[in-house]
């Protein structure tokens, strides 16, 4: 979708700070994050909305959840009791990233 600003980050038209990217998801650094570490974890293809998901989509969920766990042990907020995921509302778009957040060594 091109006016998503996370599709245009993902096809590399808009920069990003890009920490992970795979076959289906691409995770990237909050531009204005809301916690000391904050990722955004997208999948590759444009979901506008978690009531666009169908039952074909459990593996990528499960995707997004396993990298969503790695990218927090990576950046320390793993053991922190803070680390949250969760879907977040884009503020262009109905958007389709998660998040993962928190404060390391807390
Ligand atoms: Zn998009």
């Amino acid at each position: 979708m091109s006016s998503c600003l996370f599709c245009g980050i993902i096809e590399g038209k808009v920069k990003g700070n890009i920490v992970h990217q795979d076959g289906s998801i691409v995770a990237f650094k909050d531009v204005n994050p809301k916690a000391p570490v904050h990722i955004l974890i997208v999948p590759r293809r444009h979901i506008a909305s978690l009531l666009e998901l169908e039952q074909e989509d459990r593996e990528l969920i499960g995707e997004v959840f396993t990298v969503a766990s790695k990218l927090a042990r990576d950046n320390g907020i793993a053991k922190s009791g803070r680390g949250q995921l969760r879907p977040e509302c884009g503020t262009k778009c109905l958007s389709h990233p998660f998040s993962s957040s928190g404060r390391p060594g807390i």
